[in-house]
């Protein structure tokens, strides 16, 4: 008999919007789009934004209010709806629930590990909180070890442990550099196309 299966998603890129490009975008604060490329030392990079924040004593509201106009990408609900009426769906991110929260409404709140932030009551971050460390390439290994089937999907550097841990890894709409260093992975391009790499790894109806 087959394993059930677990479907695990990245969110931005995937499912949504880049959350920080489209803030930076939205606010008109270009220093916002500094990414993990320009500064790949994450917790420095978060300790940046956070300041950047605080400099523009922007809080969690105005971040949210931003985040609940970007909307998911065109089409993601269904893909999401599709999955979940063939499988389970994780969605593993490196986000923090504050920020992903009007995103997730949107998505109509599919399962979601990620981050923290820590807000004080008049709604300034004031600091942030990883889960641990690698939870996307540890929820994978959890996964099978509870007898699923796992397949993923992502697009991004941080993506490639849990693409390579899962049963089925599949890249989508990735930077063009990225397969060329990793090469085992299937590039998708459209929800369609995962679709099919999902029905046929997974032997989905
Ligand atoms: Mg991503």
């Amino acid at each position: 008999m087959q394993k059930p299966v677990i479907v695990c998603l990245d969110l931005e890129g995937v499912l949504v919007p880049e959350i920080w490009i489209n803030v930076a975008i939205k606010t008109g604060i270009d220093e916002l789009k500094m990414t993990t490329r320009e500064m790949p030392d994450y917790d420095a990079l978060m300790k940046r934004r956070l300041a950047i924040l605080d400099q523009h004593k922007l809080t969690i509201h105005d971040i949210q209010s931003v985040i609940d106009k970007m909307g998911p990408l065109e089409g993601a609900n269904d893909f999401v709806a599709w999955i979940r009426e063939r499988c389970q769906v994780i969605i593993l991110s490196d986000t923090f629930y504050q920020f992903a929260q009007p995103l997730m409404r949107q998505l109509g709140f599919p399962t979601l590990f990620c981050n923290q932030l820590e807000i004080d009551p008049a709604g300034r971050i004031v600091n942030f909180h990883m889960r641990m460390p690698n939870q996307k390439k540890h929820s994978v290994a959890a996964f099978k070890s509870l007898n699923f089937f796992t397949m993923a999907a992502g697009d991004a550097y941080n993506d490639t442990a849990m693409l390579g841990e899962a049963d089925a890894g599949f890249f989508f709409c990735p930077p063009d550099h990225l397969p060329k260093e990793f090469p085992q992975f299937p590039v998708t391009k459209t929800y369609g196309e995962l679709q099919a790499r999902f029905k046929e790894a997974g032997n989905l109806k």
